[in-house]
């Protein structure tokens, strides 16, 4: 029996980063939470957070994030590839639940995130509003708890950024 019958992909959004290349948001034909224990075993996880649930793996360029209701794919080609990819997924999501009883589902948060990591989900343009003089050095006190997402005015006000922001907070816990 399959766990998934789809994932309908329900928005797009230009990626910040990349104007050219958009963020792919889909709807899974059932909540993932079961699931994602066994998914968390795969490779490439940059962070996994049992409470949220949120899953984040890395991707050969790009992010792609797993929640209950909802995944969503970063620095996508266009509509096409995110279609191919939301089907991919679906079969990959599929063919971890038909081999569950080999696996070890993970119960525990794990894999801190790296800086380049979160680095990567900042605005990136240096504006020094967090009183950073680079969104580097925020990233650096973000990974340290120093500092919190809320301290960037962009990432907080910004609906623009809010995929961003929950990748962080699902990458931060
Ligand atoms: S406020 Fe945000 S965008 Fe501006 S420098 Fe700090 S981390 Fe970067």
């Amino acid at each position: 029996m399959t766990f998934l019958e789809s994932i309908q992909l329900t928005q797009t959004i230009p990626c910040l980063a990349e104007p050219d290349k958009i963020i792919v948001t889909g709807r899974p034909s059932r909540p993932l939470d079961e699931a994602l224990p066994y998914l968390a075993t795969l490779p490439n996880i940059i962070s996994y957070n049992p409470d949220v649930p949120a899953l984040t793996f890395r991707r050969q360029r790009g992010f792609l994030t797993l929640y209950s209701q909802k995944v969503y794919i970063t620095k996508v080609l266009n509509v096409e590839e995110g279609l191919q990819l939301l089907a991919d997924l679906v079969d990959a999501i599929n063919a971890t639940w038909a081999h569950r009883h080999e696996l070890k589902p993970v119960t525990a948060a794990r894999r801190a995130p790296k800086l380049l990591d979160i680095w990567s989900q900042l605005p990136q343009t240096n504006c020094k509003q967090c009183d950073e003089a680079t969104c580097m050095a925020f990233a650096a006190g973000l990974l340290q708890q120093k500092r919190t997402l809320a301290e960037c005015p962009p990432l907080a006000t910004d609906a623009a950024l809010s995929e961003r922001r929950a990748t962080l907070e699902a990458m931060l816990g």
